[in-house]
């Protein structure tokens, strides 16, 4: 069984779908930390997000492994270097790179067989997994969801103003949704549920409800 969950920049997909994965006893994909780890990888090598040429080069070397603790990069453990504002925006541009989604989404099917998976991202219901069982599309307004960012990245040591974080979310959006290849829609089969009034709690109550139908 795949449940997936998609929808745009810090709309507590990542929160929702670890712990929905939890309650049903299911595996958990966070398939925006594998563009994170291509993102980090051009970075530590000193290659530009947006060098299209390297990264064609740079991907056949890259050897990424999904573990329940998290993503390796040629074994070395790397998901505490994923979560900084300099990795997000890399991620993005990697994003727009045909050759890079693709790689990464047949990563992704092939991680799924077998599997129960709730796996979270911006193409999970409409590219990746169409025929999945349950398909949700998780949203907020823009100014909630720059807040909830923002308070993540203090909480994390990471300071940045709340308009900087504001900025970058309306260009990450306006990227992930204008790119030619796969823009960030709405499933037309997927729930929609928008958190903007709504607690963390409540958002996965409404999900558990749907899954256990
Ligand atoms: O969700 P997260 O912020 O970690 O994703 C980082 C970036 O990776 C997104 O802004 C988006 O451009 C890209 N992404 C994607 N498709 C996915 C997951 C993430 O294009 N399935």
């Amino acid at each position: 069984m795949v449940i997936t969950i998609d929808g745009p920049a810090a709309s507590g997909k990542g929160t929702a779908a670890k712990a929905l994965a939890a309650r049903l006893g299911f595996d958990y994909l966070d398939t925006g930390a594998m563009y994170r780890a291509v993102a980090w990888a051009a970075l530590q090598r000193g290659i530009s997000c947006s060098d299209v040429e390297a990264l064609r080069t740079l991907l056949p070397q890259l050897h990424l492994e999904l573990t329940p603790q998290g993503i390796l990069l040629d074994g070395q453990d790397i998901t505490s270097h994923l979560r900084t504002p300099e990795v997000g925006e890399g991620a993005s541009l990697v994003a727009v790179i045909p050759e890079v989604r693709r790689w990464l989404v047949e990563l992704q099917r092939r991680h799924a067989q077998g599997r129960h998976l709730v796996t979270e991202g911006r193409d999970q219901g409409t590219v990746v997994f169409p025929d999945a069982d349950l398909k949700f599309f998780l949203t907020a307004e823009l100014p909630t969801r720059a807040r909830r960012r923002w308070l993540e990245l203090q909480q994390r040591g990471l300071a940045t103003d709340y308009e900087t974080v504001l900025h970058e979310l309306q260009q990450r959006d306006t990227r992930d949704s204008t790119r030619s290849d796969s823009p960030l829609r709405q499933p037309p089969d997927a729930i929609l549920i928008d958190s903007t009034h709504l607690t963390p709690q409540q958002v996965l109550d409404i999900m558990e409800l749907h899954a256990r139908q």
